[in-house]
């Protein structure tokens, strides 16, 4: 197959090539904390206008991080040169790590891990970017779940040190090994947590992002409630974080909280409402606040 690429330059268990699925927001700031870091990076997305769209913003956020910068935008685009593989031609097969960022969907997920893991050498790691699945649930199917683990970073990557690396019920301690030393090389803090729906972060963001929809279809104004969440030091209002993350990701992830905690998490349908009109947040310029 034309399209392999062989690791680099690997010693034991070490990542120097990685794969990233799904060239949308997550894909994009993964992608680009690789080369950021010297690790060669095949990025894949089933939509070419999705994946050139990808492709662009990953080259545009490397060449100018300060730590690429002195190298210029032409290093940045030597490297990227690697991105474009297709998964199910086995273009992901000389990866180290396998990342997949796809729609925030368990059947989605788990037809992209049947696709990929049988192309993948035999100990590398398929990791899932999921804001909320279980991963013992998406492990359902793999013929080597040992190798499976979740690895959540957060939005924007290039801003947030936190990566949640998640443990599912058949994950070996050596793959979580081995992501929390590629996290810490991509010049992030790993933090090891259990499985369960929205695991750590999730759990605690969602309600409170969730309790803030509510208000706004209570009528209480969207800027006053950024305002005085911001004014009380969050860095960003929860409402603009609704945009940031997208809204139908807010809404794949409220479904699958709501699903394993009931009541405790009723999703606000001014979630749904927004979708169903086409306000996916920032990605297409509008969402709870008009951004074009
Ligand atoms: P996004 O909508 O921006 O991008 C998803 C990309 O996946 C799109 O480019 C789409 O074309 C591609 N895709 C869809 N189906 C595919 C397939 N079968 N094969 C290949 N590519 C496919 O989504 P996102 O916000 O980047 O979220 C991706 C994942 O990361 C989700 O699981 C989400 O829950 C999680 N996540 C999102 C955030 C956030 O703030 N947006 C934060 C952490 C984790």
């Amino acid at each position: 197959d034309k399209q392999k690429v062989a690791s680099p330059r690997r010693k034991s268990g070490e990542v120097a090539l990685a794969g990233v699925v799904g060239a949308g927001i997550m894909g994009q700031g993964i992608a680009a904390a690789n080369l950021k870091r010297g690790v060669r990076v095949l990025l894949a997305d089933n939509r070419p206008d999705a994946l050139a769209a990808g492709i662009e913003g990953v080259v545009r956020e490397a060449s100018f991080d300060k730590a690429t910068r002195g190298v210029s935008a032409d290093l940045a685009i030597e490297r990227a040169a690697m991105i474009g593989a297709r998964p199910e031609t086995g273009g992901l097969a000389g990866a180290d790590v396998v990342i997949e960022a796809v729609v925030e969907n368990a059947d989605v997920k788990r037809q992209i891990f049947a696709e990929i893991e049988p192309h993948l050498q035999d100990d590398a790691i398929l990791a899932s970017n999921t804001s909320t699945i279980p991963i013992t649930t998406l492990a359902e199917g793999l013929e080597r779940p040992e190798n499976f683990a979740g690895l959540h970073f957060f939005n924007p990557v290039r801003k947030m040190p936190l990566v949640e690396v998640i443990r599912g019920a058949k994950t070996s301690d050596d793959t979580i090994e081995r992501l929390v030393a590629y996290s810490k090389k991509l010049g992030k803090t790993p933090v090891v947590v259990n499985d369960g729906p929205g695991f750590l972060v999730n759990r605690l963001l969602m309600p409170y992002m969730n309790e803030a929809a509510l208000m706004v279809s209570e009528g209480v104004p969207i800027k006053t409630i950024d305002r005085a969440a911001k004014d009380f030091g969050m860095p960003m209002g929860p409402l603009e974080l609704h945009d940031v993350v997208g809204l139908d990701t807010c809404l794949h992830a409220g479904r699958v909280l709501h699903a394993a905690l009931g009541d405790r998490i009723e999703q606000a349908p001014i979630v749904a409402q927004l979708v169903e009109a086409d306000r996916l947040g920032q990605k297409n310029g509008k969402g709870f606040y008009d951004w074009a």
